[in-house]
C-alpha cells in the first residue's frame, strides 16, 4: 500500500486524460485503486504506463491490475536466511544409526522456525 497523499498526486497527473472523472467519488476511486500499489516506485510505474500508452483515463479496474503486486498472494519473496541449521523451515536433518541402521528423520531446530 502507498499511502494516500503519493497515490493522490499520482493520480492527479491523469488529470490531462480524456474523460478524467469530474466527480470527486470517481476521482477517489481511482486513488484507492491506485493504492493497492506495494511500493511507490510501483505506484509511479502504473501511471507512468497509462500515460505513456493510453489516451483516455483508465478505469479504477485497470489501475488494479497494473499496480497489482506481481507475487501471487501469500507468496514469499525469497529473502536471505536467517538460520543456517535449518534453512528457517524449523527443521533439521539428523540420522541416527540403530542396530546397523542409518535412520534419518526432521528433528525440531533450535531456531524453533524462524519463518513461522
Ligand atoms: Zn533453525
Amino acid at each position: 500500500m502507498v499511502d494516500e497523499k503519493f497515490a493522490s498526486a499520482q493520480i492527479k497527473r491523469l488529470t490531462g486524460l480524456s474523460f478524467f472523472p469530474t466527480e470527486k467519488e470517481a476521482v477517489r476511486e481511482l486513488l484507492m485503486a491506485l493504492r493497492i500499489a506495494p511500493t511507490e516506485k510501483i505506484g509511479k510505474s502504473t501511471v507512468d504506463y497509462f500515460l505513456a500508452t493510453v489516451t483516455e483515463c483508465p478505469k479504477p479496474a485497470q489501475i488494479r491490475e497494473r499496480a497489482q503486486p506481481p507475487e501471487e498472494e501469500g507468496y514469499q519473496a525469497p529473502g536471505p536466511t536467517r538460520c543456517n541449521a535449518c534453512g528457517d523451515t524449523g527443521f533439521v536433518r539428523q540420522v541416527i544409526t540403530r542396530n546397523g541402521q542409518e535412520y534419518d528423520f526432521a528433528a525440531p531446530c533450535g531456531c524453533k522456525g524462524l519463518s513461522v
